[in-house]
C-alpha cells in the first residue's frame, strides 16, 4: 500500500457518518445538494476510492468531480466530532488520480493547468508584462528580503474573461479544448490577451500599496518582476505531486538566486503552500517565509473612520495555525465588522473552484457577498486576491492594502 493510500485510509477510517459537516460545506448547497460535492460525500467517495484501489488496483474514474470540486477550505474540519478533514480527503484522492495516470483519471482542465505552468513557470504561459505594475518603483538589486507576487494578483485579471470564452464555447469544448491544451501547452498562451483592464488595474494598484506599506515600513526589499516565477500553488493543489516535487525545487533554486533569506509573501495562497509544503517537498528548504503584514507597524496605523465588512481568506483562518495579522491591523484602521460565518467557522469565497467548476464557484461566491454585504459597512475589504477577485464579481470590494495605506499616512 502506497503512502497516499494509507494516509486516506487513515482519515477515511474516522468517519462516523453523522453529516456534521454538511452543515458547513460552501459545495453542497451550491450544487442543489448533490450530496457527492458536499463534505461527507467527499469522505464517503474516499473509501471508495480505497475499495477499488485494493481490489482492482486502479481507481473509479467516475468520482473525480466530487474531489476536484472541492474548495480545500477545511471548514468541515472546525465541526466534525471526529477530526476527519474532508479537504484532506479530496486533496489525497486528487493525487491518487493523478497519479494514477490513466487515460480519464485526470481532469482536462487540471492538466491543462499543469501542463503549462510545467512548461512556463505560469499557469497562462506569460511573462511579459507581470512585473509591469512595478513601473517606476525602485528596489534593492540584490537583498536579503525579496518581495515575492508569486503572479497571483496578475493573474487574476485574466480569471473573467476566460471563463466568458468557456462557457461561450460549451462544456464539451471547452473540455476537448483543454485536453488540447495539455498536450500542447502552447494553445494556453492565446488566453494571455484576454484581461480586464479596468480590473487589472485596480490589482496593480494593490501590489503597488503594498511595495509602498512595506517601504514606508523601513524594509528594504528586491523584486524579480517579470522573471518571477509562479509558486506551483494549482500543481500542488490539483494532487500532481511528482511534478509539483519537480516544480517546487526550480522555483527554490530561483529564489535562492536572488540571494534572499526572506521571502515576503503578498497572498494567502503562496505564503501557505511556501511555509507548509515546500518544506516538505523541497529537499534542504531554508529560506524564511513571512506575510507583508508581519512587517508593518502596528502602533503607526491612524484610524481612517470607516467601517468594513472583512472577509477572511481561509488559508489564514482554517489552518491550524491561524494567521490573523491582518485582522489586527484593520482593526487598528477601521472599525471591522465580520460576518457570522467567520473565524473558524468561516466560508469560503468559493475561489479555488473557479477554473474548473465556474458555476459552482459563482454561486458561492454570490452567497458570500450577500452576507457581507447585508452588514451595512462602507466598504467590504479581504486580504487575498482570490476572494478579491470572486466577491468582486458581484460589487465593489477592497484589497486590505488600500486601507492599510490610507491608516499609515494619517
Ligand atoms: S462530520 Fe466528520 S464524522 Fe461526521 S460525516 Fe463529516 S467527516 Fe464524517
Ligand atoms: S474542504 Fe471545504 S469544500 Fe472541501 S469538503 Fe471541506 S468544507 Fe467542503
Amino acid at each position: 500500500m502506497t503512502d497516499l493510500l494509507r494516509q486516506l485510509e487513515e482519515e477515511v477510517g474516522k468517519c462516523i457518518s453523522c453529516g456534521f459537516c454538511e452543515s458547513v460545506c460552501p459545495t453542497l448547497p451550491a450544487s442543489g445538494y448533490d450530496l457527492w460535492k458536499g463534505a461527507r460525500g467527499r469522505v464517503i467517495l474516499g473509501k471508495e476510492l480505497l475499495n477499488s484501489m485494493n481490489m482492482e488496483g486502479k481507481p473509479n474514474l467516475q468520482l473525480s468531480d466530487s474531489f476536484y470540486s472541492c474548495l480545500d477550505c477545511f471548514a468541515c474540519l472546525q465541526v466534525c466530532p471526529a477530526g476527519v478533514n474532508a479537504g484532506v480527503v479530496s486533496h489525497l484522492s486528487r493525487s491518487i488520480l493523478a497519479g494514477a495516470k490513466m487515460k480519464g483519471s485526470r481532469n482536462p482542465y487540471a492538466s491543462m493547468i499543469v501542463a503549462a505552468t510545467m512548461k512556463y513557470m505560469n499557469p497562462l504561459g506569460i511573462h511579459r508584462g507581470l512585473g509591469s505594475w512595478a513601473s517606476g518603483l525602485k528596489f534593492s538589486d540584490r537583498s536579503e528580503n525579496l518581495l515575492y507576487t508569486g503572479n497571483m494578483y496578475q493573474l487574476m485579471a485574466y480569471t473573467g474573461k476566460m471563463n466568458a470564452m468557456r462557457s461561450l464555447m460549451g462544456d464539451a469544448m471547452g473540455r476537448f479544448m483543454a485536453a488540447m491544451a495539455s498536450e500542447i501547452p502552447s494553445l494556453v498562451r492565446i488566453s494571455a490577451t484576454q484581461y480586464d483592464k479596468d480590473f487589472k488595474a485596480k490589482l496593480d494598484q494593490s501590489l503597488r500599496n503594498i511595495a509602498e506599506l512595506l517601504a514606508r515600513a523601513g524594509v528594504n526589499f528586491s523584486y524579480m518582476g517579470d522573471e518571477e516565477p509562479y509558486p506551483g500553488t494549482f500543481i500542488y493543489d490539483l494532487g500532481y505531486l511528482e511534478e509539483f516535487r519537480e516544480y517546487s525545487a526550480k522555483v527554490y533554486r530561483m529564489l535562492k538566486k536572488t540571494g534572499a533569506r526572506r521571502i515576503i509573501t503578498v497572498d494567502p495562497h503562496t505564503y501557505d503552500l511556501l511555509r507548509n509544503a515546500y518544506p516538505k517537498y523541497v529537499k534542504g528548504f531554508d529560506l524564511e517565509v513571512v506575510f507583508y503584514t508581519d512587517l508593518l507597524d502596528q502602533s503607526k496605523l491612524h484610524s481612517t473612520g470607516k467601517n468594513v465588512a472583512y472577509h477572511e481568506p481561509c488559508h489564514f483562518v482554517l489552518r491550524t495555525d491561524a494567521y490573523n495579522r491582518p485582522l489586527e491591523l484593520l482593526r487598528s484602521a477601521s472599525e471591522v465588522k465580520l460576518p457570522a460565518r467567520s473565524g473558524k467557522r468561516n466560508r469560503c469565497c468559493g475561489g479555488p473552484d473557479e477554473l474548473i467548476f465556474p458555476d459552482l464557484s459563482e454561486k458561492i461566491s454570490n452567497d458570500r457577498y450577500a452576507e457581507l454585504e447585508a452588514i451595512g459597512a462602507d466598504e467590504i475589504v479581504t486580504a487575498c486576491p482570490i476572494c478579491l477577485s470572486n466577491l468582486s464579481k458581484k460589487g465593489k470590494v477592497s484589497d486590505i492594502s488600500g486601507l492599510l495605506l490610507e491608516a499609515m499616512k494619517g
